[in-house]
């Protein structure tokens, strides 16, 4: 076996070219006749035909290959793995098949010192970004180094994944890794010192959606790089009006995902996309006010006004949410049982600013019956009177229509409601009504 190899070269080409065609018939054959080809590696890059098969995304041929090889992270010319080539091209199978395999998720490259979750968030592969934080969650990655350090995990400039999807302009990454505990405010230049953040990052690249999924987790609008730029004067500089008018420090702050709260980050996933819905709503209430005064428009209607049609439909015969008489109450407090809406609830949640020095933020209570909220859920939608508001005996039933609402800040317009029963606003909801009228004044 092996011998009467006049000439490599030529063999090789063909098993490499195999290897990236997935013909795993060929790709077999070759590596019986002679196994040592396993061994090699292209002439340029000097890849091995795992890395070629990963970045191919020949899912085949690199289960036939790893079932050779105990080896999965053999390294090419710029020390990249096969798990980083196929992060880098979105090949989610690969992805799987490598950390399955064992691959090392925590290995960085020589040209950027960049980790796979730096390639999945670089070329926005969402899948593979998911894949591998599961990975880090199942691997000996997760006791060695904990996961909050590895969704922060810098590359040579001091980049962190959410940095690079930041500027690449990939939203879902974005929101993905913020989700994982990736910090919004991490900085280039390390902890405390001046350098760029993911902000600066979406502002350069123009990416509205990066730039409104950075503010809705608090990124910091003053942050200052090295040069002393915050985000808005680089929008500016790079003529992204929209994402500059959202950047610009003397516009509203928009509504923050209160993610240090604890109820926050441990509600279920259905709770949590209503909150995030309307979160997002919200905000883009907000934001059509301050994009109408720059030359740029948003394409309109927008989507969130179809739905509140849907809604509407429905609350004509389902409870409305006894703090805005506005929308469907959807969400449920644990465990005193009281319901009030998505908006509202976030409205209550996210009065705070998350303050980065204080490490426990002051939980919200109940407005009904001023009980700490422990938890979240979905509210089962009702249709009757629900006779338990002790506060709002004869609850009325409104018809959304006579509010004539176009959405617009409905949460903030339904806690001034709120704080007019008196009785009903407690001290802190009283104040969260105060505040946010301050936010209104200055629109
Ligand atoms: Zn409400
Ligand atoms: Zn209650």
């Amino acid at each position: 076996m092996g011998q009467g190899l006049s000439c490599r070269e030529p063999h090789d080409n063909s098993f490499f070219s195999a290897v990236q065609n997935g013909e795993l018939e060929t790709v077999e054959t070759i590596v019986d006749d002679e196994p040592s080809v396993l061994e090699r590696t292209t002439a340029r890059g000097k890849l091995s035909a795992l890395h070629v098969a990963a970045a191919n995304g020949q899912i085949q041929v690199l289960s036939m290959l790893l079932d050779l090889s105990d080896r999965p992270d053999v390294l090419n010319r710029h020390k990249q793995t096969p798990l980083m080539l196929a992060a880098m091209n979105g090949k989610i199978s690969c992805v799987e098949r490598l950390i399955q395999a064992g691959a090392n998720i925590l290995m960085f490259d020589s040209l950027h010192g960049r980790t796979c979750l730096h390639y999945a968030a670089f070329y926005g592969h969402l899948d593979c970004l998911q894949a591998i934080l599961s990975g880090a969650l199942s691997t000996p990655v997760a006791h060695s180094w904990g996961f909050a350090r590895f969704v922060n995990i810098r590359d040579k400039n001091g980049a962190t994944p959410l940095h690079l999807a930041a500027r690449q302009g990939w939203p879902e990454c974005v929101h993905m890794l913020l989700d994982s505990g990736a910090l919004v405010c991490a900085s280039t230049g390390g902890y405390g010192y001046p350098g760029i953040t993911p902000l600066h990052f979406a502002a350069r690249g123009g990416s509205l959606d990066c730039v409104r999924e950075l503010l809705a987790w608090g990124a910091d609008r003053l942050h200052r790089d090295s040069s002393g730029r915050i985000p808005y004067m680089v929008a500016l500089r790079h003529k992204h009006a929209a994402c500059a008018a959202l950047l610009n420090p003397s516009a509203p702050e928009p509504l923050i995902w209160p993610s240090p709260l604890k109820f926050i980050t441990e509600l279920n996933p259905e709770a949590k996309a209503l909150l995030e819905r309307a979160l997002m709503e919200t905000n883009k209430e907000r934001e059509k006010t301050i994009l109408k005064a720059t030359v740029y428009s948003l394409p309109s209607p927008l989507h969130s006004e179809a739905e509140a049609g849907d809604n509407m439909s429905q609350a004509s015969d389902v409870d409305l949410c006894c703090i805005c008489f506005d929308q469907v109450c959807t969400i449920e407090v644990q465990t005193c049982g009281h319901q009030m809406c998505a908006n509202c609830t976030l409205a209550l949640c996210c009065h705070n600013k998350p303050n980065p020095t204080t490490s426990a933020p002051k939980a919200p209570v109940c407005p009904f019956c001023r009980s700490n909220i422990t938890q979240l859920v979905v509210a089962k939608i009702k249709t009757e009177n629900d006779k338990e508001f002790e506060f709002s005996p004869s609850k009325p039933r409104i018809s959304r229509k006579s509010f004539n609402t176009s959405e617009e800040s409905s949460s903030f317009k339904g806690l001034s409601a709120m704080s007019s029963f008196g009785k009903l606003g407690g001290r802190s909801s009283g104040k969260v009504a105060a505040e946010c009228d301050d936010e209104l004044d200055k629109l």
